[in-house]
């Protein structure tokens, strides 16, 4: 019989946010695929959860997909995590998720914290109807091309974005939508965490002289 593959959600900033199934998971599989290992290695410190963790990230997943899928299919049970929220969500557990499901191997959601949900839900944005973009092209033509679709939209539309771009994707915002109302969430469930609900033009002056710092999520 193959093992099983548990997704298992994790914080995204504060330690507290974890459910009492996913630190049983964690302290029960027989092996832990994170996307950082010493990043996951402060949770499982935490929780005194003591199994072993393998890395499982963007630029190895094709050869770790080969090693877990193999693992898995000698009856052993992976628990996927990544380095914040939810596996599979603008991270690279798709894939492993992906090759489980082809290989007649379960996979076990256990649910819990997801940086979009938590924004999309704080914002004060109407939540009946939404789209998660994830992060823009990085191309500036086609993360324009992107907001005018969404601009067409009549969805509350949720975005990730780092640090080191938010200015540029507010400025393109600006560009596409006018000086619309929008809503900034950064650093969410941590000690700086910041909810802005202003004009574009607002963010964008306020992170042109204060270095935009930590992860941010754009609710328009
Ligand atoms: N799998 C994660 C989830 O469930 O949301 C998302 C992973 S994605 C690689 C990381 C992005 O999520 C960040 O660039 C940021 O946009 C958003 N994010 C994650 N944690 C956050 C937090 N504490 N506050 C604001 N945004 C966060």
């Amino acid at each position: 019989m193959p093992g099983t593959l548990y997704v298992v959600s994790t914080p995204i900033g504060n330690l507290g946010d974890i459910t009492f199934r996913a630190v049983e998971t964690l302290k029960a599989v027989d092996l832990i695929a994170a996307e950082d290992t010493r990043h996951t290695k402060i949770l499982l410190d935490r929780y005194g959860i003591n199994t072993p963790a393998t890395s499982y990230f963007e630029y190895n997943k094709i050869r770790k997909t080969e090693y877990l899928l193999k693992v898995l299919l000698e009856g052993k049970s992976v628990a996927l995590v990544s380095d914040a929220g939810t596996p599979g969500i603008s991270d690279p557990g798709y894939k492993i998720i992906r090759i489980c499901i082809d290989n007649n191997v379960q996979v076990v959601p256990i649910p819990g914290p997801s940086a979009l949900l938590t924004a999309l839900v704080s914002s004060g944005k109407p939540t009946d109807k939404f789209t998660f973009e994830g992060f823009l092209s990085n191309k500036t033509g086609k993360r324009k091309n992107q907001l005018a679709k969404l601009k067409e939209e009549d969805r509350t539309a949720v975005l990730y974005e780092s640090p080191h771009r938010i200015v540029q994707c507010l400025e393109d915002v600006l560009e596409v939508y006018g000086d619309i109302e929008i809503v900034l969430a950064r650093e969410l469930t941590k000690k700086f965490e910041e909810i802005r609900r202003e004009k574009v033009s607002a963010s964008i002056a306020h992170f042109k002289t204060n270095k935009p710092r930590g992860e941010f999520i754009v609710i328009i």
